[in-house]
């Protein structure tokens, strides 16, 4: 018999590295078939998908640049024909540019907003019409909504909004038992986290997180299987902070 995971379709945005490549491996062994989005990196896309398949899974990957409507749609126009319907999205694609308010650029704070928060939006958008009924939504906050530190103001701003969507969201989808959270992770070492930061620096963020240790992109995509996965049916409207206890 089938369980009810092996029936799913799960589209995950920014899937080709990083935390989004580790929550599509995951759902993908979880049962789900994904969809690995990507914006550039079609080749490291392309490799993902391979080894899901490799290892007896379903898996498509899918370009689209997440700030675009009519990509997003695209995005889901090809999920709905490879695989009959979507059930699950994660909107994982983000990208972070640091600087003090004073010194931000306005191209760095259009595109952090055009693709943090627009193309979580156009996610959201898209999902709400097209989602099956009892479906998930899982949208990748950060725990700097919380700790505030200095340099991060806009790529907080951004993620802040999209959690204040992830409770009106759920709102509006529980009567179709569509669950819409957010998971907000603390630091991970991936590319967004360590460019641009002096080992000191990322030291002494290690020291601020009580469990002793940066996140790894597995510990995100645990708590995400958990959210999209059968024992996460009653968890709705709630932003999840992994992150070690640091806040
Ligand atoms: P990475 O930079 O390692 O990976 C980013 C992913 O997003 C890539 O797959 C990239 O695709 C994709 N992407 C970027 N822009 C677009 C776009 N316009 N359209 C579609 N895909 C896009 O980032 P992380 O894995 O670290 O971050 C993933 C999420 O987690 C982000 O939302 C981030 O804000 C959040 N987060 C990360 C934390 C961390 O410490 N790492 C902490 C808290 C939150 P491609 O390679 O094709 O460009």
């Amino acid at each position: 018999m089938m369980s009810i995971s092996s029936e799913r379709v799960a589209i995950i945005t920014g899937a080709s590295r990083g935390i989004g490549a580790s929550i599509a491996r995951r759902l993908a062994s979880d049962g789900m078939a994904v969809v690995v989005n990507y914006a550039g990196s079609e080749k490291a896309a392309a490799e993902l998908v391979d080894e899901i398949v490799n290892a007896g899974g379903r898996a498509i990957s899918a370009q689209a640049d997440v700030a675009d409507p009519r990509a997003v749609r695209n995005l889901f126009d090809t999920a709905e024909a490879e695989f009959g319907g979507v059930d699950v999205l994660v909107n994982n694609a983000g990208i972070m540019k640091l600087a003090p308010v004073a010194q931000v650029d306005d191209a760095d704070f259009d595109e952090m907003m055009a693709v943090n928060l627009k193309g979580t939006f156009n996610g959201l958008r898209e999902a709400a019409k097209r989602l099956r009924d009892g479906g998930r939504i899982v949208n990748i906050s950060t725990s700097v909504v919380g700790l505030y530190l200095p340099a991060y103001g806009v790529y907080a701003a951004t993620k802040a909004a999209v959690e204040a969507l992830t409770h009106i969201l759920a709102k509006e989808l529980g009567p179709r038992s569509i669950t819409v959270n957010s998971v907000a992770p603390g630091p991970v070492a991936t590319e967004l986290f360590l460019e641009g930061k002096a080992p000191a620096m990322i030291e002494r963020l290690e020291q601020m997180i009580p469990l002793g240790r940066l996140g790894e992109v597995d510990d995100i995509a645990r708590a995400v299987s958990v959210l999209v996965g059968p024992d996460g049916g009653w968890i709705n409207g709630q932003i999840v902070r992994v992150n070690g206890g640091v806040i």
